[in-house]
């Protein structure tokens, strides 16, 4: 006996304000349709003030989850039953699941970040410097800290922000943490192990921009990763290759923070090369 049709496909998608430029689509759709899945990913252009009924509208319509990204990620937590331990620390929700009609809120960019950095080395016992105390950083600074890291040395141009999640890592993580203010070109001492750039500098159109640090300070020993998505090749991606040391593009951490959620909303474990060549061509 063949079974009943169902026309009825899973939905999910995000929730920001832009959302034109927004990739995010063609990657998850592009691995929804490698497995075959009966699924959508729907981008919405979601004002500040709309956002508590897009919520009530992705839950009344029975998405099995969404994005959220700018200017979303911290005022959607108010509309959600329920925040994941290292969300709430992270004080910012990128990825919302329904389970048993409940709303829990995620954060996988930090998370995709360490799957990233997985592929090149194990995170424990490390010593970071992390430029950027944003989202992003924050992000990163928490989960690199959950998963082993021995310390983190922030590097920031604004000391209020820079000292807040320096605090945050010394009191919700085992990891410690010291700030550096960011007021003059930074030389990246010799026993760090990891580098990471978690500003904006770098992102398309300024492909040029460079941090400002000593160039010779990066060594070949050290793993330099950029969190900048588009140009995969930043000027620091291209720098660190040049002084031979390992480096991760951003694109590592935007597809692995999509695997996370595509297995938190569908069950699949889903294939990073197709999303990874999605959006390789995207930024080509
Ligand atoms: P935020 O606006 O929250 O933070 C920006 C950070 O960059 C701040 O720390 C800011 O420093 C710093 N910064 C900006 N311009 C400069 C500059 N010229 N020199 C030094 N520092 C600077 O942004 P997010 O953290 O949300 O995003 C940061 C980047 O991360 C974006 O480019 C975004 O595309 C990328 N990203 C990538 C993801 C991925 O999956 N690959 C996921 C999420 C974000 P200050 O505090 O001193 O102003």
């Amino acid at each position: 006996m063949s079974e009943a049709p169902n026309f009825l496909s899973m939905l999910t998608g995000s929730f920001a304000t832009p959302a034109a430029e927004n990739p995010t689509v063609a990657m998850i759709e592009a691995v929804y349709r490698h497995h075959h899945l009966d699924a959508r990913y729907i981008n919405c252009e979601v004002a500040p003030d709309a956002l508590g009924d897009a919520v009530r509208g992705a839950q009344a319509m029975g998405w099995v989850g969404f994005n959220c990204s700018i200017p979303h990620k911290v005022a959607v937590i108010a509309y959600l039953d329920r925040v994941a331990d290292s969300a709430a620390i992270i004080g910012a929700v990128n990825c919302v699941v329904r389970r048993d009609g409940r709303l829990i809120g995620e954060n996988t960019d930090g998370q995709g970040f360490v799957t990233s950095l997985r592929t090149v080395a194990d995170p424990v016992g490390q010593t970071f410097v992390l430029f950027g105390a944003g989202g992003a950083a924050r992000a990163i600074a928490i989960e690199v800290a959950l998963a082993g890291a021995d310390s983190i040395t922030v590097v920031n141009r604004d000391p209020k922000r820079g000292a807040e999640l320096v605090a945050l890592v010394e009191q919700k993580t085992p990891a410690r943490a010291e700030l550096v203010v960011w007021d003059r070109p930074y030389r990246v001492p010799e026993r760090t192990n990891i580098v990471v750039n978690a500003t904006s500098v770098g992102l398309f159109p300024d492909v040029e921009g460079r941090l400002n640090i000593v160039l010779d300070s990066l060594r070949p020993h050290m793993i330099v990763a950029d969190v900048i998505p588009n140009p995969p090749q930043t000027a620091l991606i291209r720098d660190a290759k040049a002084r031979g040391c390992v480096t991760l593009d951003g694109l590592g951490m935007l597809v692995n923070q999509g695997v996370i959620c595509v297995e938190l909303w569908t069950g699949i474990s889903a294939n990073a090369t197709v999303m990874r060549q999605t959006v390789e061509e995207l930024f080509a």
